[in-house]
């Protein structure tokens, strides 16, 4: 008989043969008082364990052969086992369980409420105790702490023999109640015990054995020894009564059959202000009341019944706020691991795609994290809160609590390393366009408006950024704000802005350095061309004083540099100020700009007199003097001419210019040029690039070692020995073939 129990269905079976092995229902404890632990895949198999508080418990008590596991199995269509009318042996065994097979309505009769799961509960024989009693109080322990009606199975012919054996039953329940209710008197709940009195003859109208019942149940409530403070309490401050009787099944089996379709309609959840206590004898009145329920959620029915099983069958304190909240932890972790699959299926390829961007060096910004990472957290908070929240609700809310710390630690890193990963693409990003924007406006000519340029790269940037955090912010998360991000953000594009705002200058400061180049290669030459024509300025009349254009060739020279570079300063000053450079950027720009204008300058001066330049140069200098007169119409060497004289007045004369052109100094002042008051005090922000390829100037770096003087010195003494020489050689030259044309103009 036993061996169709649930014990031998094992899990993975589909519903339909676990079904047919639990055709009895499921031994919940068995004959050795074990505890089944497969009773969730059978509440699994019967659609109960998704049912959260949607389900009812119901146990039968009563002795033993009183036609308890008939009755239940007419009222709800059980298969408990039931004994033989020929062998009369006893058949339950332990404590089975079974749902309700009648809870769709059959023939026009009343619905019963959904998911009743019946206990039927060993019967107690009054003759043997010892063993029998120990068994008879756990089980009504165990019942009590589960089921919201006790029904009470007794014959009509048992009422009123106070000694009977269910007297002793009852006594029993009284007592384990009391037991419960010192442990916790807030949530151990009311219990309805449900009498049905069997072969009802109906002699005795029902409402006088109902009299008698709730007599001898006080009677046995005066007896007990009750825990101090609670002396005077009554039986009726922790039980809810009911009473019915039905025919005998075998004398009157259509009496019988109606009798128990009527009980059975009773089987109907109702209000609490619709009955009084005890119930009528109006058979209709629906009898499970929302006050009975255990409140213990389905899916965790099985662990909580089996560790109050463990706690009875060890014969410890059953502590049931204490089993709820043990219950309530376990169970909550549990449903904490389920909701978080659905979790990691989404965040973790999330979490590992950014981590590996971020191991690569190159932080990516993950498209459609933002939804993920909300859809994902609403989901997990809510699968959790639906299946959690009927739990004891201390615990539920801790737990909770600490699942969302848990799922918000790794969303706050997903969505740090994408505003990074944001911040650090879009300043590069940034950069990059300003770069291109650059240099396209270099393309079409520099007349780009570099300011403009950052100025809307910028905006564009941060819009980006705003919008990419946005898009990261979680409803109901309020670490999920990026305040200081954007902040941040703000402040490295400033920056990168700085640096671009220097590449910048740079590019102006060659622009100028290029054009004082050209400008001074043009102007110096121009002056340096002047040597050539002896008598100064192009065609300019000679106003006697021959060589007063070559004494002040440096003065000229210092004015046209000085005002070349004054026009260079002006330009790069205007065109800075118009990208935001600060007066201290400004300030080194100009100052690198006439250092380096000087370099300009001074290697003009070098390629001017160069050998062959200067040489050149003497030589048209002293042509001029010597052949030409002073309304600067050439001679004809006739042999009368001084021709010795002119030479040598005119050679001297272009001599006279090499110790004026060895040195750059200023006719009017007799001294050298101000160059350092020229190029001013050095920048006090100076950063090393600013000092990149400049070059030493003497007088001015006096960690060179060079003297202002050797700074001017234009020709050394070696040189101007030499070029004297060289020039004389020429002059000579030029001498004799006056002296031969003029004698061979008189030959001819
Ligand atoms: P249990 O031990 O209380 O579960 O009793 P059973 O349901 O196994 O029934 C024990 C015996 O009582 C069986 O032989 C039944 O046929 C008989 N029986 C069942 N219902 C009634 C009833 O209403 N009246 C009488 N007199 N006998 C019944
Ligand atoms: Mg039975």
């Amino acid at each position: 008989m036993t061996a169709a129990n649930g014990h031998f269905a094992s899990v993975g079976d589909d519903s339909n043969t676990q079904l047919q092995s639990f055709e009895h229902g499921i031994q919940v404890i068995d004959e050795n008082k074990t505890y089944n632990a497969n009773l969730p895949a059978y509440l699994d198999a019967e659609h109960v364990l998704r049912q959260g508080f949607n389900y009812h418990l119901i146990s039968v008590f009563g002795s033993q052969s009183t036609g308890k596991s008939t009755l239940l199995n007419h009222l709800f269509g059980t298969h408990f086992g039931v004994m033989s009318e020929s062998e009369r042996r006893q058949t339950t065994k332990g404590i089975w369980m079974s749902k309700n097979k009648r809870d769709q309505a059959e023939r026009g009769a009343v619905k019963m409420a959904d998911n009743i799961l019946v206990m039927d509960v060993e019967g107690t024989d009054g003759r043997e105790r010892g063993e029998d009693q120990d068994f008879e109080r756990k089980s009504a322990l165990f019942a009590l702490a589960t089921s919201e009606v006790l029904i009470v199975n007794i014959w009509e012919h048992q009422v009123g023999l106070y000694q009977g054996a269910n007297m002793g039953l009852l006594k029993t329940v009284f007592e384990v109640n009391l037991q419960l209710f010192l442990k916790d008197n807030n949530s151990t709940p009311r219990s309805l015990l449900f009498f049905v009195i069997r072969d009802h003859i109906g002699t005795t109208p029902l409402s006088n054995l109902r009299q008698t019942l709730l007599a001898d149940l006080t009677r046995i409530w005066s007896t007990l020894s009750k825990p101090p403070g609670l002396e005077n309490s009554k039986i009726e401050d922790y039980f809810d009564f009911a009473f019915t009787a039905l025919p005998h099944k075998i004398l009157q089996p259509e009496q019988f059959i109606e009798s128990v379709a009527k009980l059975g309609s009773r089987f109907r959840e109702g209000q609490k202000s619709s009955r009084t206590n005890p119930f009528s004898d109006e058979q209709a009145e629906p009898i499970l009341l929302p006050e009975y329920h255990r409140r213990i959620p389905a899916d965790g029915f099985s662990m909580y019944a089996g560790n109050v099983w463990e706690q009875i069958d060890s014969n410890k304190d059953l502590d049931l706020p204490t089993q709820q909240e043990l219950l309530a932890q376990f169970r909550c972790d549990e449903i904490a691991r389920e909701v978080l699959v659905a979790f990691d299926e989404v965040i973790t390829p999330l979490e590992s795609k950014q981590a590996d961007a971020a191991k690569s060096g190159s932080p990516s910004v993950l498209v459609g994290l933002g939804k993920a990472m909300s859809g994902a957290r609403a989901k997990v908070l809510k699968d959790f809160t639906g299946e959690a929240s009927r739990y004891h609700q201390g615990v539920y809310k801790r737990k909770s609590a600490e699942l969302e710390t848990n799922v918000d630690a790794r969303l706050k890193t997903l969505f740090q390393g994408q505003l990074s990963a944001a911040h650090k693409t879009g300043v590069q990003q940034f950069t990059e366009s300003v770069s291109s924007a650059v240099k396209a406006g270099q393309k079409k000519g520099s007349n780009y408006d570099f300011q403009k340029i950052v100025n809307a790269e910028k905006q564009k940037s941060l819009q980006n950024y705003e919008q990419e955090a946005s898009d990261l912010v979680i409803e109901g998360a309020s670490w999920s704000n990026y305040k200081q991000e954007l902040d941040l953000y703000r402040k490295d594009l400033d920056e990168a802005s700085g640096k671009l705002r220097k590449d910048e200058m740079r590019r102006l400061a060659s622009r100028v350095e290029r054009w004082v180049r050209s400008h001074l290669s043009e102007s110096i030459g121009v002056q340096f061309n002047k040597i050539g024509s002896g008598r100064g300025g192009s065609g300019a009349p000679e106003t006697g004083e021959r060589g007063s254009i070559e004494k002040d060739l440096w003065d000229r020279i210092w004015l046209v540099f000085t005002e070349t570079v004054k026009h260079a300063e002006s330009r790069f000053t205007e065109r800075a100020k118009g990208f935001d450079a600060s007066p201290e950027e400004v300030e080194v720009g100009l100052w690198r700009l006439r250092r380096k204008s000087w370099g300009v300058l001074r290697a003009k001066i070098d390629e001017e007199v160069m050998e062959g330049n200067i040489l050149l140069k003497l030589r048209e200098n002293f042509e001029d003097k010597f052949r030409y007169d002073e309304e600067g119409v050439p001679r004809i060497w006739r042999p009368s001419d001084d021709i010795e004289g002119i030479y040598t007045r005119a050679r001297e004369s272009t001599l006279e210019l090499i110790p004026l052109l060895s040195k750059f100094r200023l006719h009017e002042t007799k001294s050298l040029p101000p160059l350092e008051e020229w190029i001013g005090q050095t920048p006090a922000e100076l950063s090393a690039a600013d000092e990149e390829d400049l070059h030493p100037i003497g007088g001015v770096d006096e960690e060179d070692g060079k003297t202002l003087d050797e700074e001017m010195t234009v020709l050394s003494d070696a040189k101007k020995q030499d070029l004297s020489v060289r020039f004389k050689k020429t002059a000579d030259g030029v001498y004799v073939e006056a002296k031969r044309s003029a004698i061979g103009g008189v030959t001819q």
